[in-house]
């Protein structure tokens, strides 16, 4: 008995690591066979699993089964048990000399992250590629070798459930000599490592981790303040208290910022490891990938894309946008031509006609953008923009898995909100909450176009120049995105980001009935819109522009005194800086229910102004209005402050009451409307000042 102990000692210790449910125990138990231990770990709950097996060379190894964890920042008490444990801080488990660590192969870059971290710790380390199986499955190919090459450490592909590859990890166990894995070599900023280096220097000089100790050690110790460390004496924290603290106030965040320097090394380093699945068109998809998802070329394709996609917009779309305007003309000529005169046939012709149509107009537009992400979404291209962009997003902070919600907001926000769902961190989805209104949804896009159309009213003009300020419009609110998504990222609140696999399917053709029943959905809802909300917000603007009614006979005056002008007229002071007047403060202030609503209010603001005769189309109505010192009121300039106001302002009813729903309160929306209104108007005031200190008016 005794003779057996002091034997065990000497033997070489594993210890099994991995994810939950990566199969860990599967093969711990084709390893031992019945030559296994249960225990709990003394003062916790946590099973305690220890074995043997024998090597091909016949020598006794001892293993032990550590519970399963995504991370070694631990959060419970199993995970603090792996944590102490490989860091040979419990006096009641010898650190192992090796380790296994168990990787789902069908999960691999989610793996990596645990595993990452494990072989920082510099142990030798034996990799299994479990479930290799579900990984065929899938389709994924994974380049065993160049796994081995990029980590230093052997990799055993394996189906532990089955057995097979048991032999060859035998083998690798039982290899007398085993080199400390290769250097995971973390992006981290200058500040960010010498605040690391310091950190673990003061631990190294206060005794607290050896001398030779890596700096990953004490890595865990500095991330929080958690007395269930093992192994650390009381004399030892107020020395990692105060080291923490130091780090803390060098370096802002820190523990994001490792986070997301550690999924950036997975994912570089995978993109060369794992591919995707693709059978029979394996090979042009994999040379289409080449080309879209290289660097330069991938991001060229994007914007060349969106380019194109902009100039179809404003080409093709002039007809059917030309034959609408003419239905709704005829509509509200027929109106007065069979009804008399009076508030009623006002209301139709000036409200309701105006209203809509200012808004239906721009059907055709939006029809041509939908059928365009539709065809990209289906054709497979629309997952490389993602991967292209989770890139992106990982260096301001933001999960991949943003990115589809944030996608799906270009169209509206809403089912982009409701889309957060499948983000598992709750700091990454209140995120991706707040920043998703600054996509340029399709209610925009009116108000854009209209604004477009009145600055470059002339058609000698090249048709690029408003295809390249529509695309400004949404690199402006994709830029806004990111950038509040990385100052939330670091003022928001503290938490873990997760890993994202992101699936690349192969490319194949369109199913052009399935783009045309998405089209047909599109069309329904905008429809619905504009029969619905629209409608009511127009009725009651038109009335709030017609009373109370003055006595005098000039249209401008009666408008000026009406509810809605008077109202616009107290906005006076608070936008002229912005260059607006009061008719642009009853639409901006109308569209906090709808963005698109600022169209159909100046429809109806210029309706209820005008004399019946002449109908203008809005545009023409735009540069006709002049200010009081004869100079045209829309200014290029103007235009271009108001659409900045758009880009970034919170205005949408819709959306305020999902993020109510979907955050459990009030305190998120109203904390999102007022930082996009502030961050409208700061921008808009930016646009007008300066433009007007350059010269423009
Ligand atoms: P642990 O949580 O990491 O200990 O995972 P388990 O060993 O309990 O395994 C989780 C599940 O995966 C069990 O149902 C196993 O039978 C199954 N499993 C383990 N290895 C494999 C494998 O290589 N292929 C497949 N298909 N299933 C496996
Ligand atoms: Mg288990």
């Amino acid at each position: 008995m005794s003779s057996n102990e002091s034997l065990s000692s000497d033997r070489l210790t594993y210890a099994l690591v991995g994810n939950p449910n990566c199969g860990k125990t599967t093969v711990f138990n084709a390893l031992t066979g019945l030559r296994q231990k249960v225990g709990n770990y003394p003062g916790v709950t946590v099973e305690r699993k220890e074995g043997e097996c024998t090597s091909p060379r016949g020598e006794r190894i001892r293993l032990i089964d550590l519970p399963g964890s995504y991370s070694l920042n631990a959060r419970s008490p199993d995970e603090a048990v792996l944590r102490d444990v490989l860091l040979g801080r419990r006096a009641d488990t010898p650190r192992p000399d090796r380790i296994i660590c168990v990787i789902d192969s069908s999960n691999l870059e989610r793996n990596l992250y645990l595993a990452t971290q494990i072989l920082e710790l510099g142990l030798p380390t034996i990799l299994v590629l479990n479930m290799i199986d579900v990984a065929e499955e899938k389709e994924l190919k994974i380049d065993f070798t160049a796994l081995e090459k990029r980590f230093e450490c052997p990799v055993v592909p394996m189906q532990a459930s089955t057995q097979k590859g048991l032999v060859e990890l035998k083998f690798a166990i039982g290899k007398e000599e085993l080199a400390a894995p290769g250097n995971i070599d973390l992006k981290l900023s200058p500040a960010l490592s010498t605040g690391l280096q310091s950190g673990h220097q003061s631990l190294v000089e206060a005794g607290v981790v050896k001398k030779d100790a890596l700096v990953a050690e004490s890595l865990y110790l500095l991330s929080q303040h958690d007395p269930g460390h093992h192994g650390i004496t009381d004399e030892q924290w107020p020395v990692i208290d105060a080291a923490r603290l130091q780090f803390e106030q060098d370096v802002a965040a820190w523990e994001d910022q490792i986070v997301s320097a550690r999924y950036d090394w997975i994912h570089e380093n995978c993109e060369t490891i794992v591919r995707r699945p693709g059978t029979a068109q394996a090979s042009l998809t994999d040379r289409l990938d080449g080309f879209l998802l290289h660097p330069v070329w991938g991001w060229a394709s994007v914007v060349g894309i969106m380019a194109v996609l902009f100039y179809l917009i404003f080409s093709i779309a002039n007809g059917p946008m030309g034959w609408i305007e003419s239905v709704f003309a005829a509509a509200s000529n027929g109106v007065q031509g069979i009804m008399p005169p009076g508030d009623l046939r006002d209301l139709i012709t000036d409200g309701v006609i105006a209203g809509v149509g200012g808004v239906v107009i721009f059907l055709p537009q939006i029809l041509i953008l939908f059928f365009f992400i539709g065809l990209m979404e289906d054709t497979g291209y629309m997952a490389r923009v993602a991967f292209i962009m989770d890139r992106l997003m990982s260096k301001v902070g933001l999960n991949g898995k943003s990115f589809l919600p944030l996608l799906s907001s270009y169209a509206c926000a809403v089912p982009g909100v409701m889309a957060t769902r499948t983000i598992d961190s709750p700091k990454d989805r209140l995120i991706t909450i707040l920043v998703i209104p600054l996509a340029s949804c399709s209610a925009r896009l009116p108000v854009y176009l209209l604004m477009i159309a009145t600055m470059i009213p002339s058609e000698q003009i090249p048709v690029v120049t408003k295809v390249g300020l529509m695309v400004s419009m949404y690199f402006l609110g994709t830029i806004g995105a990111f950038v509040f998504a990385w100052l939330f990222n670091r003022g928001l609140m503290k938490g873990e980001s997760s890993p994202m696999i992101l699936e690349l399917p192969s490319y194949k053709a369109p199913s052009l009935k399935g783009i045309f029943l998405q089209l047909w959905e599109r069309t329904r809802i905008f429809i619905r819109r504009a029969g619905t909300i629209i409608l009511g917000i127009s009725i009651l603007l038109w009335a709030a522009a017609t009373y109370p009614k003055s006595d005098s006979d000039d249209p401008s005056v009666r408008l000026s005194e009406s509810i809605a002008g008077k109202i616009g007229h107290g906005m006076e002071p608070l936008i002229a800086p912005l260059g607006y007047d009061w008719k642009m403060g009853i639409g901006l202030l109308a569209s906090f229910a709808a963005r698109e609503v600022f169209v159909s209010t100046m429809s109806i603001v210029y309706s209820v102004e005008e004399s019946d005769d002449d109908i203008l189309p809005l545009r023409d109505r735009l540069l006709a209005e002049m200010r009081p010192d004869g100079k045209p009121r829309y200014t290029p300039l103007v235009c271009l402050s108001l659409m900045v106001f758009y880009v970034f302002a919170m205005q949408c009813m819709s959306t305020v009451a999902i993020v109510k729903r979907e955050t459990n309160g009030w305190k998120w929306p109203i904390f999102q409307v007022g930082y996009m209104t502030a961050t409208a108007y700061i921008a808009a005031l930016l646009v007008y000042q300066a433009g007007t200190a350059l010269g423009y008016q």
